[in-house]
């Protein structure tokens, strides 16, 4: 039987994604790797983010970047990238990185830079609940 596809955060499984240009390796989901078929995205690459990148927090309705700039177009576009393979490849449930203003889900800090969490999803994880795929955070896999 083919293995159960799930999308992945990239930053995840260990790619060089994340805004720092480093990573959020977890071990365990690598293992899960051997029995899932586990397919990586970044939506703040797919967006147009180059890497490495400010960081950026949802405030209200945008997502503002620490110095300021409003990059919610960016966010926007690769949370509908992030939908449209997972149409593609009939996928219904994602591991995302928890508190990440794009793959957070259930709480993410707040746009005022304090560490400061908030009840809310990220982007692409509230676009991806919106549309039956159910989200997991990696909080789970700590
Ligand atoms: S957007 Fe998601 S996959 Fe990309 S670095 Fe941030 S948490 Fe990881």
């Amino acid at each position: 039987m083919a293995k159960e596809k799930i999308l992945i955060s990239a930053c995840l499984v260990g790619l060089n994604c994340k805004y720092n240009g480093e990573n959020n390796e977890n071990p365990k989901l690598i293992e899960l790797m051997k029995e899932k078929d586990l397919v990586p995205i970044c939506p703040e690459q797919l967006g147009g983010l180059k890497t490495p990148r400010t960081s950026a927090e949802r405030k209200q309705e945008k997502v503002i970047t620490k110095d300021g700039v409003d990059v919610t177009k960016e966010y926007q576009k690769g949370a509908e990238e992030v939908l449209k393979l997972a149409k593609k490849l009939n996928i219904k449930k994602a591991i995302l990185k928890s508190r990440s203003p794009s793959c957070g889900t259930g709480e993410i800090y707040d746009g005022t830079f304090s560490h400061t969490l908030t009840k809310r999803d990220g982007i692409t994880a509230e676009l991806l609940k919106k549309n039956g795929i159910e989200v997991i955070s990696s909080d789970r896999y700590v």
